[in-house]
């Protein structure tokens, strides 16, 4: 068979009777089902460890950013019971760079649990499941879809793309969700929830895209409501975001020779167990004078210099403004307590938000200006 006409059956779409959307969609899947680290071969049973290890990791991250540290820690810990037993920071460690540090967290948190109070095996209800920490309803749902074949459906935002576009739903989001899992619930079959939450995936990322889906492969194509009237793009339908009130604060970059001095976030809360410099509260509110006076105390700074301009960082909720002051310290000056020096060269290695970076680069770069 040519090239050109291997490319065309590849590129077939699957044809079949409308009315059976699970048995279409399970078709589509057995021809262009995605090659994943994590995902386990036709016919052979998906293994819970892997399937938990693979949806913890890719909240919030892309599959090819997840793909080498899959692969690292499977290596280093080849089941839960072997990362049960391993030490926190070793977990963090190998963690670094995937950022979100309250997952790996709560990643070796569950494999502690699952170790002791389950003998080093995964529940395989979604109940069960859900009382592990760092499982929310989704993960739970994909691992007991995925690694135990329980008849449910788990809706990621993928899923919720494709249920949304194919059933036309007119409520915006997040209102829509309960309907849209109800709608996704139509396309399991009797058997084979987790291929058929795998397939939706698929198909989520690669077919039904955000924009421009390629709606000639899909295997809903000639049944697709939002296809049909030509407006695909448009859904899911989303509620118009609230942003709030501009809040200001202060950010303080302090160097000792090559260090920078860092502290962790509290563990919950907004960027929850992140990396930051030393920085003021953030307030809508907020004077110079009072975000300056929560500098952290430091005998040897008389003066902090304050660089020209502000870092301006939109959250979801709000937009935020901070002024950035610099100073630099003796060698061996002590770190201020709950605070610590860290290389300026493995900085990277930090779990650092985008907010923090920008503060780092602004303060370690250009001009300043004194301020007392
Ligand atoms: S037909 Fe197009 S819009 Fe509808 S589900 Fe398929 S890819 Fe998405």
């Amino acid at each position: 068979m040519s090239l050109l006409a291997t490319r065309k059956k590849i590129s077939e779409p699957v044809k079949g009777p409308v009315d059976d959307r699970p048995a279409l969609l399970l078709a589509w899947y057995d021809r262009h089902r995605r090659r994943l680290p994590w995902r386990a071969l036709p016919g052979e049973h998906a293994d819970p460890y892997r399937v938990w290890l693979s949806e913890i990791m890719l909240q919030q991250t892309t599959v090819k950013a997840v793909g080498p540290y899959f692969e690292k820690f499977v290596a280093r810990w080849p089941d839960v019971g072997a990362m049960g037993r391993a030490g926190l920071d070793d977990v963090l460690r190998m963690w670094a760079g995937l950022g979100y540090y309250s997952r790996a967290r709560n990643l070796h948190a569950c494999a502690v649990t699952v170790l002791r109070e389950h003998g080093g095996v995964f529940p395989d209800s979604e109940d069960g499941l859900r009382a592990l920490p760092g499982i929310g309803p989704y993960t739970a749902a994909a691992i007991a879809a995925i690694a135990f074949d329980r008849r449910t459906m788990p809706v990621d935002g993928n899923i919720e793309r494709v249920v949304s576009r194919l059933f036309a739903v007119e409520d915006a989001l997040p209102q829509a969700k309960p309907r849209i899992r109800e709608l996704a619930a139509t396309l399991l079959g009797p058997s084979r929830a987790g291929d058929s939450a795998q397939a939706l995936m698929d198909l989520g990322s690669s077919i039904c895209t955000p924009k421009k889906p390629v709606c000639s492969l899909c295997p809903f194509n000639d049944d697709c409501a939002a296809r049909a009237r030509g407006d695909q793009e448009t859904f899911p339908r989303k509620a118009p975001k609230k942003i709030g009130a501009l809040r200001r604060g202060a950010a303080f970059v302090v160097t000792r020779g090559d260090e920078l001095l860092v502290r962790t976030r509290e563990a919950k809360g907004l960027l929850g167990g992140m990396t930051e410099v030393p920085n003021s509260d953030w307030l809508a509110e907020q004077d110079d004078e009072a975000a300056l006076a929560q500098a952290p105390a430091f005998k040897a700074v008389s003066r902090w210099h304050r660089k020209v301009g502000v870092v301006t960082h939109v959250f979801t909720h709000f937009p935020l403004e901070l002024v950035v002051y610099t100073a630099s310290v003796a060698a061996r000056t002590r770190a201020p307590a709950g605070m610590r020096w860290v290389p300026i060269a493995t900085l990277r290695d930090e779990a650092l938000p985008n907010v923090m970076r920008k503060v780092i680069a602004h303060g370690l770069g250009g001009d300043s200006i004194r301020r007392s």
